[in-house]
This record gives C-alpha cells, structure tokens and sequence, in this order.
C-alpha cells in the first residue's frame, strides 16, 4: 500500500508557531523532504527529533521529486518540510505535489504558518476578496507587465519582497498603481516584528532613504471598484514636465511618462514637443 506526502509548514519566525500535529507528523514520518537541509536540522533538534533528510529545492526537484514519489510509492510516508513558513508557497512543493497527485499518491496537507495570510490578516486591510502576488519579477520587462495587469485590480494584493529590492519594488508599485494605503509588515512573528499602516508614497519615500533589514511583506490596497478616468494625453505631459524640470532629457521623460501612463510613446514626445517653445533649449 502507498505511503503519504505530508506538506508540513513550519515557523517563520517564532518557533512556537510550530503546530503539535505537525510535530508529531515529522516525528512519525519515514523521512523528511527539505529544502536546506541545514535549516531543517536546527528545527528537529530544537524539537529533540532526529530523522533522515533529503534535499528537495528548486534544482533538483525533478530527480529528487522522482526519487521521494517513488518511496511514497512503495509504501513510505514522507513530511515535505521548506527553511520556513508553508511549502509550495513561493517555496517548493507545487511540482512534488502535483507529481504525487498524478501517480494517485495520497497528499495531506497541514495548516499552519504563512507569512501571507499573517500579513493580511494583521493588516487592517480588506481581506474578504484578496490575492497573492509572490515576488515580483527581476527582469524588467516581466516585472512591467506584472504590474500593469494590476492596475485595474480591486482585491487587496499582497506581495513578498526581498529587503534589498524593496525600494525598487516600492517605486515601482507606487508609479504604476497611483498612491494607496498599504501595510509593511516586517520581521513578522519575530522580535523586531513591524507591521506599518501606510501608504505607498510614505513607504517609497522613507525606504529610498533607510535601508530596510529583515524580511518583509507588503499588503496593498486594491483599486476602486470604479475605476478612475485613463490617463490623458495632458497627464502624461505634466509628468514628463516634472521630470524635465529634474533634469531629465525631453527624450527620456517622454519615454517615462509613457511607461507609467500606458500611453504611446510617439504621441508623448509629440504633444511634450509640442509644449516647448523653440528657444526653451532642452536637450532632445
Ligand atoms: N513559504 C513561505 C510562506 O509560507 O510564507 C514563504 C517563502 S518565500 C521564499 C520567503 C518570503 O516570505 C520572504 O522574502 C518574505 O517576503 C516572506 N516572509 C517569510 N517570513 C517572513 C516574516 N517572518 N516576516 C515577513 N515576511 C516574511
């Protein structure tokens, strides 16, 4: 008979966060799927548990997941455990998951820790209709068109964030969605836990200036159920006109503005041109 993949969640901070049945599951599995197994081993032995591990991340998911289905397969019950919080939550799993639902291996996943739902949860924000935005693409392209498909959503968004990103990722959010109410939730469940009833300007500004330390969690309010007018044309040109006044060239303030108006580039620098008187001097 098949044995089970238990998907465990674990602390993200406080280790008293771990639940008394996902204890006793690690304690009773065959062996234990980890993503570091390093990390892993300081929660057993805080737990006074000693089991084999196995390492189950990102790069080597497809032969290890082969490997641990078929131990499932073949009778055994393995506990999927990640360095924190709840697996295949931008965390492995999905595809370890996904494998053993396909072969007809039974799955049982445990509640328990995750730093998205303590977020919103703690946020002050509307929870009844949300959605889980993972971390934002490095690549620039991808992270643009992440953010533009979320203009025009109503649900609160939440959002994971590196803290070396976040500034970045801050401004980015605050050009493109307009400034809203938002929580920064930082160091959640720990010590120097922080969660900061905002908005994305304040945030974007007091992070372009302290370097954040720590993890973090951003919950962002949606967009109104009716939506604002599209930007115009004239809208567009102030921007671009801020930017000049900054030091921008003509060229790229236009090129800005439509990036965060969603307008054609062309029809920007032709009514920004347009604006200018041919003595103005500025540099195209
Ligand atoms: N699977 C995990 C979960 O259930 O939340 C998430 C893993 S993901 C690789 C790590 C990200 O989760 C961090 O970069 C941060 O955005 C968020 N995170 C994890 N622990 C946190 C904490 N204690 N406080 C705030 N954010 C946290």
């Amino acid at each position: 008979m098949a044995g089970t993949l238990y998907v465990v969640p674990t602390p993200i901070g406080h280790l008293g966060d771990i639940t008394d049945r996902a204890r006793a599951v690690l304690a009773e599995a065959d062996f234990i799927a980890a993503e570091d197994t390093r990390v892993t081993l300081k929660l057993l032995n805080s737990l006074a548990l000693k089991k084999p591990l196995v390492s189950y991340y990102e790069h080597n998911r497809r032969e290890s997941g082969a490997r641990i289905a078929a131990r499932i397969a073949a009778g055994e019950t393995a506990a999927l455990v990640t360095d924190a919080g709840t697996p295949a939550i931008s965390d492995p799993g999905e595809d370890l998951v996904a494998l053993c639902a396909e072969q007809g291996l039974p799955v049982v996943a445990l509640p328990g820790p995750c730093a998205l739902v303590t977020a919103l949860s703690v946020s002050g924000l509307p929870s009844g209709r949300f959605c889980f935005e993972g971390f934002l693409a490095m690549n620039k392209k991808s992270r643009r068109a992440h953010l533009a498909a979320l203009r025009a959503e109503t649900r609160t968004m939440i959002f994971y964030e590196a803290p070396h990103k976040l500034p970045h990722t801050l401004t980015d959010l605050l050009e493109t969605l307009g400034d809203r109410r938002a929580a920064v939730c930082r160091e959640l469940t720990k010590r120097h836990e922080e969660v900061w009833r905002t908005t994305l300007g304040a945030a974007a500004a007091h992070y372009a200036e302290h370097a954040p330390r720590g993890e973090f969690v951003l919950v962002v309010e949606g967009a109104p159920e009716t939506p604002p007018p599209p930007p115009s044309l004239a809208d567009a040109v102030a921007r671009a006109q801020e930017d000049i006044a900054g030091g921008i060239s003509l060229r790229d303030a236009a090129r800005r503005a439509a990036e965060r108006t969603g307008l054609p580039r062309s029809a920007v620098y032709a009514a920004l041109v347009s604006t200018l008187s041919p003595r103005s001097g500025n540099k195209k």
